[in-house]
């Protein structure tokens, strides 16, 4: 293993070294490096193409699938081929609940605060260890590629992406064996991949346009001394290219008069179908006219009909560029560039169309689906260390958090953020009527807060007694200049508050500092199992403290053999609880939970007819 050495004052890596830029996308993910002519590259081994199709299969066989070769069983397969995983990312199944129909695996339903899971056969698996599985296929093809190994990465994520989601993406890499030096936002990538924001003197507001296959992201950024703030973001997280290609599929039906529920029935048909019209609409980017045959039928279209078809969808994403404009209360003359981002950016009518809304020539002289990934690797190349031209600003060497159930360390501050930073979370309680919680202040990288360093303790008192759950309790966490820790806590609803101030790197030497992250990459699968198995049993504890108590209260309105059910069911739950088997608890607490779920509606139900009782409709 490498020695790790990082300077604590800048947060750079001493000796001169490989870190990798990684576009880990919906659709497709890419790496990109800095060659030896200093340029970035993309990645493309062993001429497999420089996109990795953002898709897992666990093969009947045992095997895990990753990329070009899971795709054909995206259609063959779907119960056991996981796509998009990174819309799973840090999300809740509440979060993703209203299109929960678009994913063709099972995505488990529990309670609502905890993480998804997706079930593939009877293993349970979260979207971090989805995407984990995909950062290793793209470490793999990297270091086959460049013959070099490869342990630490720059990620990008999207702008919007909140704290849950860029912490999973970090937890991630990690799991993947990567040391995740930086988190980036995907249009910050893309501003530094055309040159904008590597002059400190350089003083900007762009406008990052992005379309891809099936996400619309637009970004509005303030670049000041290479300091990039988002000042707004818009978007539409299901519209892209995809839907270009279903417009033409949908003529083509109409046009060989297909019944298209026939079509949909049809799966070989449909998919060349679709195969076809997004060569139509690649084309179409470039000739007036595309025709071929698809199985034997002919199929064509006109430039000017496809154009006409997809105005509608690009007005869309234009008034997402207002909507921005606005929330950043900007207007268009403020915005000195506009940077294009995505592979449905080449479509020539639509770049008409933002010029003329923009009033200005676009941004367009890179390779739009490589630019993000090509930023990325220009911030490795920054962090570590290879351009003395830029000046990099403090960062905090180790990750801050606290202690939250289960021992589990909950970070708040992420390590390599630049400081001065403040960032914060919201908690509650897990007993009914507790009226104090214990905050635990920690340093480091490790998922269990027994391996890391404890920094102070603080209790909230005074919380109201309230049903668990309740309580609104913001942690704050307020890095200074200096490198001093505020911490506060505040209760919203009492509005009870208590804060600390801590120095975090006091009596830490370099050595310990190189120490515990060599410690957390060494420990990071065993880690990443202990914290699974930790929120499984959290959940099923949670999870049969909800169902007693429900029995307690309504047990009424169940019948006796359906008391007898969750009974047994409980007892099963109980029993996994102490064999402390992830999948098995997991299980146990989606059979719980599938057979108890109608109960819920006969409460609504005679809550409703009680509520009518007192009173007289006339
Ligand atoms: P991305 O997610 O950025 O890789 O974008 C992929 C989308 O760009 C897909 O929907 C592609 O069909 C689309 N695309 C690629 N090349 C072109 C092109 N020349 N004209 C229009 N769309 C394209």
């Amino acid at each position: 293993m490498a020695q790790v050495s990082i300077n604590i004052a800048t947060g750079t890596i001493q000796q001169a070294e490989l870190i990798i830029g990684i576009d880990l996308g919906t659709t497709n993910s890419l790496i990109a490096y800095i060659n030896a002519q200093q340029q970035a590259e993309v990645i493309n081994d062993m001429g497999k193409g420089v996109l990795v199709p953002s898709i897992v299969h666990f093969h009947p066989s045992g095997e895990l699938i990753v990329g070009n070769e899971a795709k054909q069983y995206l259609i063959a397969d779907p119960a056991n081929t996981i796509f998009s995983v990174k819309r799973l990312l840090g999300q809740s199944y509440k979060d993703i609940q209203s299109y929960e129909g678009y994913f063709g695996y099972k995505i488990i339903d529990d309670d609502d605060q905890a993480m998804l899971k997706v079930k593939v056969g009877d293993r349970f698996y979260s979207p971090i260890e989805l995407s984990s599985f995909i950062l290793k296929e793209l470490k793999l093809r990297a270091e086959h590629a460049l013959k070099t190994p490869v342990n630490k990465v720059v990620i990008t994520v999207p702008a919007y992406f909140n704290d849950a989601q860029r912490q999973a993406t970090r937890d991630a890499g990690k799991l993947a064996g990567l040391d995740v030096l930086r988190i980036i936002n995907e249009p910050t990538a893309a501003s530094l991949a055309f040159g904008i924001g590597l002059d400190p003197n350089e003083e900007k507001t762009i406008a990052v346009y992005d379309l891809g296959g099936g996400t619309f992201d637009i970004s509005i950024l303030k670049i000041q001394q290479g300091i990039f703030e988002v000042l707004a973001t818009n978007g539409d997280t299901f519209l892209g290219g995809d839907d270009f290609d279903a417009l033409i599929l949908q003529y083509w039906l109409k046009e060989l008069k297909l019944d298209p529920a026939a079509v949909y029935a049809n799966q070989n048909l449909m998919q060349s179908l679709r195969l076809a019209a997004e060569e139509a609409k690649i084309a179409l980017s470039t000739q007036s006219i595309f025709n071929t045959t698809v199985q034997g039928m002919p199929c064509g279209i006109m430039r000017s009909t496809y154009e006409a078809m997809i105005q509608p969808l690009i007005q869309k994403t234009i008034d997402c560029c207002q909507n921005a404009l606005n929330d950043a209360g900007l207007s268009i003359k403020d915005i000195d560039q506009v940077v294009l981002v995505g592979g449905s950016t080449r479509t020539p009518i639509l770049k008409q169309a933002l010029q003329a809304f923009f009033d200005q020539a676009l941004n367009d002289h890179q390779n739009p689906d490589e630019v993000v990934a090509l930023g990325a690797a220009i911030q490795a190349d920054i962090l570590a260390g290879n351009r003395k031209d830029i000046l990099l600003l403090d960062v905090t060497p180790l990750s801050l958090g606290i202690e939250t159930m289960g021992g589990l360390m909950d970070v708040i501050i992420p390590r390599n953020a630049k400081i001065p930073t403040k960032a914060g979370r919201q908690y509650t309680t897990s007993i009914d009527g507790q009226v104090n919680m214990k905050i635990s202040v920690y340093q480091g990288e490790r998922d269990l807060v027994s391996e890391n360093r404890k920094l102070a303790e603080f209790e909230l008192r005074g919380i109201p007694a309230m049903p668990a759950g309740f309580p609104k309790v913001d942690i704050n966490f307020m890095l200074n200049a200096d490198g001093m820790l505020k911490v506060q806590a505040k209760e919203l609803r009492s509005n009870t508050q208590q804060e600390i101030i801590i120095t975090p790197t006091y009596g830490l030497t370099d050595e310990q500092v190189e120490k515990m992250l060599l410690d957390s990459m060494v420990h990071a699968k065993e880690d990443v199992a202990k914290r699974m198995i930790i929120e499984a049993t959290r959940e099923g504890e949670q999870m049969r403290y909800t169902i007693e108590s429900f029995l307690k209260k309504h047990g009424q309105l169940l019948s006796e053999a359906e008391i007898n059910q969750t009974n047994d069911l409980l007892h099963a739950l109980n029993h996994q609880l102490a064999s402390g088997d992830k999948d098995q608890i997991l299980t146990a607490i989606d059979a719980i939970n599938e057979f108890t779920r109608p109960f819920a509606e006969r409460v609504m139900d005679q809550a409703i007819s009680v509520a009518m009782k007192g009173k007289s409709i006339e």
